[in-house]
């Protein structure tokens, strides 16, 4: 393409969406439409904490969202929003964007009245910059940054197989989550060690109704085979909230509403197939299982003895794991962290479920776009809450796993293992960037950070600590 037409280079800024460089020409076909202001904000620490609230917000509701197209047309289809979470992973452009408020105070105005048709554009998605006819010079320039977002990729990509350990050679353990025995395929690719979140409603969605023991253990079993003796955590059936099915009543609150476990205590007849399935799938390869939306101890132990009841009924049959199950809560309520001590007794092990954990701490729906700013892990109280489980976990000396959107984000995987949790388990894609973020840092590092986050128990401070951190490790321009 030629470098822009007669008109002179004109460059606009506005908000840094994507990572890479892209050139064509311009169709200005929205005038009149919404335009995006560009204004100077008077406190750019708070337009950084809206940035960052709304990148984990988004994250959370993209992965809702890739989920959903999973279940209702496909993985490859669904494989898309891999991309895009990617992109809110990407700590170098959200360390770019933060130091560029912080020095201008921003956003794109006047992009519509600026562009002609026929101009050319050039957008540069990780600095929001927009050139409007860049020269040929301009372009020349935008080679070199293009390469090296490709070769930061390749760098990570090149040690997607290499052990979880610290440069001190201190073991993590990065696993995957996916809610289809064809997403192992991904999750092999990128060297997960296990699945550390089975999404067993995806195949209610999927069908839009109640499996019956077969067709579940057909697909469980499918999974554990897949798997190739790498350990699957399946979660058990977590219907309602935001993953309804059609013959569920509708409710004011679904969130908080009859879902999960609390369905399932009630639903014998749909819990005990489940955990039928479950075992024989066992029968294939290890297998774990942990239930959705505990709120205390009396829910955990009436979840247990089914089970166990369950597993004594195939016993008799003469069905029989390959290795013993061993059955975790799912630490996502705040009253489960209130009570971790007594959960951490009865549990052999936790796994925490950040995205409806700080959905509930901060009273902050997950999927509401209007109270997405507030939804913000970086909250002290966040972290907090995160002691303490990780602290009534160690204490009894159980595993505390990570399985929300937190443990795939580069910023918030070297806190939560400084913090003293051993697994991380995210989407497929969230893999690489993670295990290069940690393969290139010093447990004592990690420590550090941690004290640093706690002795701060300040939002802001929390995002400056854990983006400096990470974007040392993936700065490799
Ligand atoms: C979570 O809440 O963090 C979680 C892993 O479960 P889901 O997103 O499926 O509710
Ligand atoms: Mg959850």
């Amino acid at each position: 393409m030629k470098a822009g037409n007669h008109r002179p280079e004109v460059r606009l800024k506005g908000i840094a969406a994507a990572p890479g460089v892209a050139r064509g020409p311009a169709y200005p076909l929205m005038r009149g439409m919404a335009i995006v202001s560009c204004e100077k904000v008077a406190d750019p620490e708070a337009e950084i904490r809206r940035l960052e609230a709304a990148l984990a917000a988004t994250r959370v509701q993209i992965a809702t969202l890739r989920d959903d197209v999973a279940r209702k047309l496909n993985e490859s289809e669904a494989s898309i929003f891999d991309a895009h979470l990617l992109v809110l992973e990407d700590v170098a452009l959200i360390d770019d964007v933060s130091k560029e408020v912080r020095r201008s105070g921003f956003g794109v105005k006047g992009l519509m009245e600026a562009v002609q048709e026929g101009d050319v554009i050039l957008v540069d998605g990780e600095s929001g910059l927009i050139i409007i006819n860049p020269t040929a010079e301009t372009i020349e320039g935008y080679r070199d940054k293009e390469q090296a977002i490709r070769t930061r990729r390749d760098r990570v990509l090149a040690e997607v197989a290499l052990p979880d350990v610290t440069t001190d050679g201190g073991a993590f353990d990065l696993q995957a989550n996916i809610g289809d025995p064809a997403e192992m395929e991904d999750a092999l690719a990128y060297c997960a060690r296990g699945v550390g979140l089975y999404r067993t409603e995806n195949l209610y969605l999927r069908l839009d109704g109640w499996p019956d023991e077969q067709v579940q253990y057909e697909e469980y079993a499918e999974a554990v085979k897949a798997a190739k003796g790498r350990p699957v955590t399946f979660r058990t059936l977590d219907l309602g909230g935001d993953k309804r099915l059609g013959d569920l009543a509708d409710e004011a609150n679904p969130f908080m509403g009859y879902r999960a476990v609390r369905l399932c205590l009630e639903r014998p007849d749909v819990f005990r197939p489940q955990l039928r399935a479950l075992i024989r799938a066992a029968t294939h390869g290890p297998v774990q299982v942990m239930f959705p939306m505990i709120s205390g101890v009396e829910e955990l132990r009436r979840a247990k003895d089914i089970f166990r009841d369950v597993e004594a009924e195939l016993a008799r049959e003469g069905v029989r794991p390959s290795a013993p199950i061993r059955l975790g809560a799912m630490i996502e309520i705040p009253s489960a962290a209130a009570v971790a001590d007594e959960l951490a007794a009865e549990a052999d092990f936790f796994s925490v479920g950040t995205n409806d954990l700080v959905q509930y701490l901060l009273a902050v729906d997950r999927g509401n776009q209007r109270v997405a700013s507030l939804y913000d892990p970086c909250h002290p109280a966040v972290v907090r809450t995160l002691m303490v489980i990780f602290a009534a976990a160690q204490k009894r000396g159980i595993p505390a796993a990570v399985c929300g959107e937190l443990g795939g984000d580069p910023l918030w995987a070297p806190l939560l293992i400084g913090l003293g949790v051993h697994e991380l388990s995210m989407s497929p894609a969230a893999l690489p960037e993670v295990r290069f973020v940690l393969r290139h840092s010093a447990s004592a590092e990690l420590r550090e950070l941690a004290a640093k986050v706690v002795a701060s128990a300040d939002a802001a401070k929390t995002r400056a600590l854990l983006q400096d951190f990470a974007s040392a490790k993936l700065k490799l321009r």
